[in-house]
């Protein structure tokens, strides 16, 4: 007899359901994109334990009639699509026929739906996929599915379940983008009686969006809105002003269905141009609709991958409206209604270019937009004999002893000895050929900024950051630097007994930030200083559940949350060192961190956090420092734990050896 055998229908369910079913948010997913489809106005989804309990889809969707119920269990049984044409128009969530059968196979599922023409309902109770129970019963049209004790039958699916926070906060997300998807249905998210989420309805996308990450950042959303021959494109994006440290702010909505792609993620943050800092990504919403023969959606069982045959075409709408739209508004936040404005703790001084913050008169002539920092800055006067002094937010640091060169251009004299000169082999040497290439590729790493840490490779570079800090070198060895110039705004020269070496002047300013950041924020038992007026930070449900529990980190770091409604925060102090006039972005962008990176030891988040200040808050190159400048800049250097590189690991400093510059000039012959 032969060995192959067709596997039982349960099996092949079980099987399926590895694929469908990967964790409480996808039964949620699939439900309620089962309800969407049976065109519900209401959706309603209760879940107790992150939904490993319970999840209970309720909608007031078409029903399914007594004679389809049992179907509806079948696999491929489906009532979406019939033929192969179908195939490729597809307008609804689903067409595989496989959610339901593979669901119940792996949960106690309880069905009770009923149709407006009978007069009857069903329900139908299943047991690891075999109907256990079917019996008559009444009910208004619509449909009620509850799936209790999930995974209760396949433990090794169980195991890859994690914590009930990150399973709850999965949840959240999909429950969030379908509702972005769909304004005009009524949703509800409720967790063990607590509301998670509620949407009107009403068809406004904009309020549904307030509803899932705020009024406030609604309000700084521009409504965009394209069409051309194949594509219909609306919806909302961020101002500039409002980033996110990953690109998990972004959805796009293909025929009401939310997907991922990379593709389309990055013409969203292409249309920004270059008003985004490196690393950082908006809050967008986009809605596109096309001919359903130009996307495939059967790639992948979830379907949230699809193909498209015009993706490029489409990723240039998308960029054109979205530049289109920023170029039409004026990028400068009007101060008055800058929460950072209203809660405003000292005076702010009025060297102080931290911007608009003092410009409640919409004094705005005068105010320009950096993209590197993401901020508004007072325009420098462009005649350059005079070296434009450090960028200015500097002054407002309020350190206790900060290294010189990061408080304010002072009239220092003379570099001070830095340190003995013994040995060097830190610095690179300038004409090694590996030294370069190697150059190059930290130089790269640096342009995929450690911020993105959305994606693996930025996290990697955290992680080799991070590691190479903990390497770091004893500080007797860096040489004593005699500056004597610069160039381009980008390159300091310096000499010692041993030969010249070549400073790069953002790379050392980020080395000593980074360690003077590093230091304050790992030094939290200081004070903390009241916000006059606290501030309210507002977050989707999903962040606002990581953030829960991760209250005690942020308390390491001097960051303290009160609960203050289901999603959002409210800050009343923070910690005194604290650039002022920066309390509230430092604030969101440390949460930002650890949303992003999940979860990390205190350790990590602080250097993480760390990298990201000093980064953030360093002079970039095209800038000229003074000569004062520029020796402070070194001698702080020379008193840095690890002068040689930046938090990147990119070099500080590269070294022509005496002996260098003789063999390049030909004044000693090689031997051979
Ligand atoms: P698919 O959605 O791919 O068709 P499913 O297994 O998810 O496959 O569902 C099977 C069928 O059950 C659907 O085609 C639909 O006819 C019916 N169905 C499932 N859920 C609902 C619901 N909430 N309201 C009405 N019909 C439903
Ligand atoms: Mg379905």
């Amino acid at each position: 007899m032969g060995k192959i055998q067709e596997l039982s229908e349960r099996l092949a369910n079980q099987i399926a359901a590895g694929e469908v079913v990967e964790r409480p948010a996808s039964v949620v997913k699939e439900l309620v994109e089962n309800a969407i489809d049976a065109h519900a106005t209401q959706i309603d989804i209760l879940i107790e334990e992150a939904g490993l309990k319970k999840i209970q889809v309720v909608d007031n969707g078409e029903g399914i009639s007594q004679d389809d119920v049992e179907n509806a269990f079948k696999r491929h049984a489906t009532s979406k699509i019939h033929n192969r044409d179908d195939l490729f128009r597809i307008r609804t969530l689903g067409f595989r026929g496989e959610a339901l059968p593979s669901i119940a196979s792996v949960s106690e599922l309880t069905l009770e739906t009923a149709t407006a023409e009978e007069s009857q309902g069903s329900h139908l109770y299943l047991k690891g996929g075999k109907i256990e129970e079917h019996r008559p019963t009444s009910l208004r049209t619509g449909t009620k599915i509850t799936v209790e004790n999930l995974f209760f039958n396949t433990p090794a699916r169980l195991k890859y379940v994690k914590s009930l926070q990150t399973e709850l906060a999965n949840v959240g997300d999909i429950v969030n983008r379908m509702a972005l998807s769909h304004p005009n249905i009524a949703f509800r998210l409720v967790h063990d009686g607590h509301k998670m989420l509620t949407t009107s309805g009403n068809g406004d996308l904009k309020q549904a969006v307030a509803g899932i990450y705020g009024v406030s950042i609604a309000k700084k959303m521009l409504e965009i809105k394209a069409q051309d021959l194949d594509f219909a494109l609306k919806g909302y994006i961020s101002l500039p002003e409002v980033t996110r440290a990953s690109r998990n702010y972004l959805s796009i909505i293909i025929n009401g269905r939310y997907i991922k792609n990379y593709a389309l993620n990055k013409a969203i943050v292409n249309g920004y141009q270059s008003k985004l800092m490196v690393g950082r990504f908006p809050i967008a919403v986009i809605e596109i609709e096309m001919d359903p023969l130009l996307v495939d959606v059967n790639v992948h069982p979830t379907k949230q991958e699809v193909r498209l045959s015009k993706e490029k075409e489409l990723m240039a709408l998308i960029s054109q409206t979205i530049a289109d739209g920023l170029r039409q508004v004026n990028l400068i936040p009007d101060a008055g209604e800058s929460p950072s404005f209203k809660r405003k703790v000292e005076p702010v001084k009025t060297e102080q270019l931290d911007l608009a913050l003092e410009q409640p008169t919409g004094k705005k002539s005068g105010l320009s937009y950096n993209p590197e920092t993401g901020r508004f800055y007072m325009e420098e006067p462009t005649e350059s004999t005079e070296p434009a002094p450090l960028p200015k937010q500097d002054a407002a640091f309020k350190p206790t002893t900060p290294p010189t060169s990061i408080i304010e251009e002072t009239s220092v004299a003379f570099a001070e000895p830095a340190a003995e000169v013994s040995e060097r082999q830190e610095i690179p040497e300038a004409v090694e050929q590996t030294a370069e290439e190697e150059a190059e590729e930290l130089r790269e790493a640096a342009e995929h900024p450690e911020f993105d840490l959305s994606t693996l490779s930025g996290e990697r570079e955290v992680e080799k950051a991070i590691n190479k800090l903990t390497h770091e070198q004893p500080k007797e060895r860096f040489p004593m630097l005699e500056y004597f110039g610069q160039m381009h705004g980008t390159y300091l020269f310096a000499q010692s007994k041993e030969g010249l070496y070549i400073v790069d002047q953002h790379a050392a300013q980020e080395r000593i930030k980074y360690e003077y950041f590093r230091e304050k924020i790992g030094d939290v038992s200081s004070d903390l200083q009241d916000l006059l007026v606290p501030f309210v930070l507002d977050y989707p449900n999903n962040d606002a559940i990581k953030l829960k529990e991760k209250t005690e980190l942020l308390e390491e770091v001097g960051i303290y949350l009160e609960e203050f409604g289901p999603n959002s925060f409210v800050v009343r102090a923070h910690p005194t060192w604290y650039p002022a006039g920066q309390e509230e972005s430092i604030i969101r962008e440390m949460i930002d961190m650890l949303l992003v990176t999940g979860s990390v030891s205190v350790k990590k988040f602080r250097e993480a956090t760390a990298i990201m200040m000093s980064c953030k808050r360093s002079i970039k190159a095209n800038h000229h420092l003074n000569e004062a400048q520029a020796r402070v800049l070194l001698t702080d250097l020379a008193k840095c734990e690890n002068p040689f590189n930046c938090p990147h690991g990119r070099p500080v400093l590269i070294h022509f050896s005496n002996s260098d510059m003789e063999h390049l000039f030909k004044r000693i012959q090689d031997p051979h």
